[in-house]
């Protein structure tokens, strides 16, 4: 809160001085209230339109700002301005947040984190939209929008359902990766400043001399990380439902900077066609043995927001905004966000949401979009069509961001292309017998029996438990044991 001072007249949005703070105008001290108060109208008013519609997905959220410094030269495979210089600085902001609950949802509850970051760049802004993991539940942006539906609420009931969540898991085995990483502790981080962040997805990369790479992003927190365990998680839920953001806010306004050693996964461009895992299937990883990671700059969250509607609620993320020397791929679930993050936007906060100070450039605009509701960004006299006599803005072909190839072939719906080793099942597997220690895998296993024994059906437990004998048949016997009684039962029977 602000320190008290000498307080200003209160003001109608006119800038009108006010005459009372608690009377209405009334006709005598017991009459009925006038309607031309246009104060207390306006107030009312103004109220009943205090919220936007909240994000379908990743509705609650803690945001703060701070800088992105690069610490090795990248300048061999990207011609990024951000990237183009050791020790150069870009401000930024970054949003963590829950995918499925609402608004005001509980900060400990089970799910993915939200790592959405906007980079101030001086070559327009550039969001990266990742999460705390490393893959995704779909690979097509088909099953998005079934896949969230799932996770969210019945519709009759309102509540939220395990017995949905493991049905579209469980008939959809590309889930198995991303659900091993949701069910392990890390689908419980103990704190914001305490996860990694992912771009999950692969990108391109150019350098000045055309050659192309694919690249995906590793943030790696520099507090290192710190989980819940189901139990502490669940305590929580009800000690503190904010957890979460608090912990952020407070640390960083302790001095506490929060900091990420950004680390790259680079592929030469021609490998993606004959790598051993298809690289633009988002329930994959690039095993680091093949790629490994190369740290080239530093991520530092070092100042709060000065108000979490202006900053955190009306930030608007896309993955679509890619600066000269950055591109996309062809990732069937990045081409779905790429439509779909900035047309929500759109829809969520309106069609001049990118002139909002959060959301606005740090370098000059110069673009042809006009006019829509509460635009205050105007062009002036310049031209408002291209080309034009008048001096109007011309594009620079110099700027056009990595592109790939397309193979032409008839139009229709594909899975992807199988590469060599693709399979739903081997790279969850790494994870729980390679990777996890002996607690990750018992809590994995726990966590797991207590989400599947909370109300879904015997049928579904079934498949959850052949699900997981795909992962590795040790984590499936341990599951099937938890859940075994009545699954034994019904086999028997
Ligand atoms: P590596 O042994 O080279 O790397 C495994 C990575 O797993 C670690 O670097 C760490 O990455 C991450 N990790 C460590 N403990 C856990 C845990 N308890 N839960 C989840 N992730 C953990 O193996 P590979 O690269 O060959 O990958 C093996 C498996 O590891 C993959 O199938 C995947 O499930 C998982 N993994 C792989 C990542 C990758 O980019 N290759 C990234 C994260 C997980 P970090 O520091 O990022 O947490």
């Amino acid at each position: 809160m602000p320190k008290k001072q000498r307080a200003p007249i209160t003001t109608t949005d006119s800038g009108i001085p006010v005459a009372s703070d608690e009377f209405s105008l009334t006709a005598g001290p017991n009459g009925p209230t006038v309607l031309h108060d246009h104060y207390l109208v306006q107030k009312m008013q103004h109220f009943n339109r205090e919220r936007i519609p909240e994000r379908v997905v990743h509705a609650k959220g803690s945001g703060a700002h701070g800088f992105f410094e690069v610490t090795a030269d990248v300048t061999q495979w990207t011609n990024a301005s951000f990237l183009s210089q050791v020790g150069k600085r870009t401000p930024m902001f970054a949003r963590f947040s829950q995918v499925a609950g609402e608004l005001g949802s509980a900060d400990t509850v089970r799910d993915p984190r939200g790592f959405a970051l906007k980079f101030y760049t001086d070559e327009g802004n550039y969001d990266l939209v990742g999460n705390n993991t490393p893959t995704f539940f779909v690979r097509d942006a088909s099953k998005f929008e079934d896949f969230i539906h799932s996770q969210k609420r019945m519709p009759d009931t309102g509540l939220r359902s395990n017995d949905m969540q493991w049905d579209f898991w469980t008939l959809s085995p590309e889930t198995a990766h991303q659900v091993t990483v949701l069910m392990s502790d890390r689908g419980t981080p103990r704190s914001y400043r305490r996860m990694n962040g992912y771009s999950s997805h692969t990108y391109s990369w150019m350098n000045a001399a055309g050659e192309r790479f694919w690249v995906k992003y590793h943030f790696k927190t520099v507090q290192g990380i710190e989980n819940f365990t189901l139990a502490e998680a669940d305590a929580m839920v009800s000690e503190d439902p904010d957890y979460l953001r608090r912990d952020l806010w407070d640390a960083i306004a302790a001095g506490d900077a929060a900091e990420w050693r950004l680390e790259m996964q680079i592929m030469p461009f021609e490998e993606a066609a004959v790598y051993r895992f298809n690289p633009f299937d988002l329930t994959k990883v690039w095993p680091q043995a093949d790629y490994p990671p190369i740290t080239i700059g530093r991520m530092v969250l070092d100042r709060n927001p000065e108000n979490h509607f202006a900053e955190v609620e009306q930030s608007g993320f896309a993955p679509a905004r890619v600066v000269p020397g950055i591109g996309l791929s062809p990732d069937k679930m990045l081409m779905g966000r790429v439509f779909s993050y900035h047309d929500t936007h759109l829809h969520r906060i309106g069609a001049n949401y990118e002139q909002l100070p959060i959301n606005a450039p740090k370098c000059p605009v110069h673009s042809y979009n006009k006019d829509g509701a509460m635009t205050y960004r105007h062009a002036g006299t310049q031209p408002v069509y291209a080309p034009n006599s008048y001096g109007g803005p011309q594009a620079d072909p110099s700027k056009e961001t990595p592109t790939w190839w397309v193979e032409a072939a008839e139009i229709g719906r594909y899975a992807y292309e199988k590469h060599a080793d693709d399979d739903d099942f081997v790279q969850p597997g790494a994870l729980y017998r390679d990777v996890m220690n002996k607690t990750d895998r018992e809590h994995l296993a726990a966590n797991i029996i207590a989400h599947a024994s909370d109300g879904v059906s015997a049928d579904i437990q079934t498949r959850v438990i052949d699900y997981w004998s795909k992962v590795d048949p040790d984590l499936g016997t341990r599951v099937a044991s938890g859940l075994g009684h009545r699954v034994a039962q019904r086999r028997a029977a």
